[in-house]
């Protein structure tokens, strides 16, 4: 039977990196494409409950057919699965993310909380970003990330992954025969330098914008971060148990008794 893919993204209806990454899929099964109508980066895991959702039939730049709401993404694969799109789903694939979504980034992610909102409707999910290089100017390629991603959910579709688990893949910006192969990686540290700007309004009134550089990161072997400064794709399993068994134990011998 043909695979029914929810292809998503954080980056709007008009993204290349969304055109890329269906083209890809298309070769290996049905794409339904159902993604926010504006960019949705760093809107973390939303569930849109006190306003109605809009969602409008529309076309990608290549002409494929595509449902576009006023959501987040995560509403937009809620939308597709709560039974807006009538056909089961097999797998739900996010992006191609326009920068890299690696360490702490996961929870702001529209792309990788998309793939978590899979999570939850019992589906088995990809994320998938792409390197943005400091000082890039001209207009990304992400004919190589596609067919990574495209890899990446044959291995899915052909070994399975339980619907719990979401895997969230990060391919370097390097041509294709650059890029040195894939690692399985855990999460990272990511090492924000943001800053808070204060300015003044032209009524006077203060206001305030987070600033500052561009996230950096610790690139030890083994994480996320240290495979992508190495010139591998990262793999990274991801759950959303995000229990911290190490202080489970910990908080487990503190005094618990009445005083
Ligand atoms: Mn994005």
């Amino acid at each position: 039977m043909e695979k029914h893919i929810l292809v998503t993204n954080d980056d709007g209806v008009t993204a290349p990196g969304l055109l890329a990454l269906v083209a890809e899929m298309k070769k290996i099964g049905k794409v339904s494409v159902f993604v926010p109508d504006r960019n949705w980066s760093g809107g973390g895991h939303v569930k849109t409950l006190d306003r109605a959702l809009r969602v409008k039939e529309t076309r990608l730049a290549d002409g494929t057919p595509a449902f576009a709401s006023d959501g987040a993404p995560s509403d937009c694969v809620a939308l597709a699965t709560l039974g807006f799109l009538k056909e089961p789903i097999d797998l739900v694939v996010s992006g191609i993310n326009n920068g890299a979504n690696l360490g702490h980034d996961v929870t702001y992610s529209g792309t990788v909380t998309a793939a978590m909102e899979a999570s939850i409707a019992g589906i088995p999910s990809v994320a998938v970003s792409l390197e943005l290089l400091e000082n890039h100017v001209s207009d990304m390629d992400y004919a190589p990330s596609a067919r990574i991603a495209r890899k990446v959910v044959e291995r899915v579709l052909a070994n399975g992954l339980a619907p719990e688990f979401l895997l969230n893949v990060n391919v370097p910006y390097l041509a294709h025969d650059q890029i040195k192969g894939f690692q399985m990686t855990r999460q990272g540290l990511r090492v924000y330098h943001s800053r808070l700007d204060e300015r003044v309004d032209p009524r006077g009134r203060a206001y305030y914008w987070i600033g500052g550089d561009a996230p950096t990161g610790v690139a030890e072997r083994g994480s996320d971060v240290g495979a992508l400064a190495d010139g591998y794709v990262s793999i990274t399993p991801l759950q959303l148990d995000l229990t911290a068994y190490r202080a489970l134990s910990e908080i487990n011998t503190w005094n618990w008794q009445d005083d």
